[in-house]
């Protein structure tokens, strides 16, 4: 039998099942056992191992009667931000203990739909708030390049288990970076789609106008593959985009001469880690030998991106956040005797330190004597930035930059200086902020041999032209 290490891409799978070479039980068996050997990586919360187990016996009969969709055989799985059904749910939280998902979310539902098996929930930030899964209910994820290291958040459960080779794709959710930067700290590809391009029908909300689901892969295709099957209109989501989804596996080999655009600003930051600005230029030189025109472009608004962004998502999440009281979900104070302390101690006991923190800065902002100072100029702002990007996209293809300004760091490297980890966002925030798609594809190493991530941001909608783009990409590193 052949062993894992040589099909963990879903494409490499799906010709050794056709040629009934290997069976989706001998798969999950394999993967199952990684996932037992690895648990100090402390990827997953949840391993539903019986339920895959089963499910796979029936996927293979399935497959022999010529009558499974096209994702059989691929193992998923789900950051615990995402709903499947009959199954617990904690968003990373001890205040959501003992919940149990009464729904699956769209893209669950989806999923399965499409003979996708689901391993587990993979661990991550509480309510997706962190850049290093160190602020986890769970505890802190690790990486597996380096077990001294993060493997990056708010999805780092989600990386970190695709890494392994736990599971062949995760999703996770990218509100502002959750996805790209733990695919960047991993060396895996991280798709956020444009906002509106799949349904949050079933996504904890943490800032409801940011977040999105994302994709965890190690190949562009699985991210193509997985896309095509989750992206779409939503009756239970009004904000996604009603138009029909392109074939994103067809237009992968689409190519073209591009314009692309690189933002001064983000390369002569003094805080960028040196080899990841020495890969990026690399690239756009690879590229424009390639035949691609590439423009350096200023972006002062640049430095407005990270206060804006952290502005925005903590009074949304301040209002999102409002549901957990004690009363419809979950986890309750057993120390409460009134109503009041209800509310309170359950909150007080259930979020992290972290989270309070995000709740009240949030509420702070939108109180009535500073919401105008805050959230109204920072939503200002926001149309800023958005107005200045589409201004340079409508000239341009891509819009490339680093995806993060270091490689993984140390676990705790930022445990008492949080405000440094926030400027770590300072690259992903600006396609959430924008609501444009965005994707984090391997840069080769630095000298520590921990992967960088270079970000390449396309038009709204245009998934299609983004994935084309970044498998040609990983052809060009292929060769290199
Ligand atoms: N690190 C960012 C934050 O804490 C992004 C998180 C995310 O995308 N969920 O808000």
């Amino acid at each position: 039998m052949p062993i894992f290490d040589d099909y963990y891409t879903f494409s490499a799978l799906r010709s050794l099942i056709a040629s009934h070479t290997i069976t989706v039980s001998e798969v999950v068996t394999q993967l199952l056992k990684r996932i037992q050997e690895q648990q100090d990586l402390n990827a997953f919360v949840n391993v539903y191992d019986n339920q895959i187990t089963e499910n796979a016996v029936v996927m293979d009969q399935k497959i022999r009667a010529k009558k499974a969709k096209a994702l059989a055989g691929m193992v998923i799985g789900l950051k615990d931000m995402i709903c499947y059904k009959d199954h617990p749910l904690h968003a990373g939280s001890k205040i959501l203990t003992n919940y149990i998902s009464p729904f699956h979310a769209t893209v669950t539902e989806r999923l399965l739909a499409a003979d996708a098996l689901i391993i587990g929930h993979q661990n991550c930030d509480e309510f997706g708030m962190g850049s290093s899964s160190e602020n986890a209910h769970f505890g802190t994820v690790l990486n597996p390049l380096d077990k001294t290291r993060v493997a990056g958040g708010s999805s780092g459960g989600s990386a970190a288990a695709v890494k392994a080779k736990m599971c062949h794709v995760s999703i996770g959710t990218d509100t502002g970076g959750s996805v790209r930067q733990p695919a960047s700290f991993c060396g895996l590809v991280g798709l956020k789609p444009s906002y509106g391009r799949i349904s949050r029908h079933g996504l904890v909300a943490y800032a409801s106008s940011f977040d999105t689901a994302g994709i965890l892969a190690h190949t562009v295709e699985d991210c193509a593959r997985v896309l095509g099957i989750i992206a779409g209109p939503d009756e239970w989501d009004d904000t996604t985009y009603p138009k029909q989804v392109p074939d994103y596996l067809n237009e992968l080999n689409k190519s073209g001469r591009y314009r692309i655009a690189y933002l001064e600003e983000t390369l002569s930051n003094d805080g960028l880690q040196s080899e990841i600005k020495e890969q990026t230029i690399k690239a756009l030189n690879l590229l424009k030998k390639e035949g691609h025109q590439i423009d350096s472009i200023h972006f002062r608004l640049l430095k407005y991106a990270l206060p804006t962004y952290y502005i925005l998502v903590n009074a949304e999440a301040s209002t999102n956040l409002a549901r957990f009281d004690g009363m419809r979900y979950g986890f309750r104070s057993s120390n409460a005797t009134t109503l009041e302390e209800v509310y309170t101690k359950t909150r007080t006991e259930g979020f992290s330190k972290e989270v309070k923190k995000r709740i009240m800065l949030g509420t702070f902002v939108l109180s009535a004597s500073q919401c105008a100072k805050h959230y109204i100029k920072a939503s200002k702002v926001r149309n800023l930035i958005k107005q200045e990007m589409q201004k340079i996209l409508s000239n341009h293809d891509f819009i490339i930059l680093p995806t993060t300004t270091a490689t993984a760091f140390r676990v705790n490297s930022f445990a008492n200086n949080p405000l440094a980890m926030y400027w770590s966002d300072l690259y992903t925030v600006l396609a959430s902020v924008a609501g444009l798609p965005a994707i984090s594809l391997p840069n080769g190493v630095d000298n520590k041999n921990l992967p960088i991530g270079i970000q390449v941001i396309g038009n709204s909608f245009e998934e299609e032209k983004l994935l084309a783009f970044s498998h040609h990409f990983e052809n060009i590193m292929a060769c290199q």
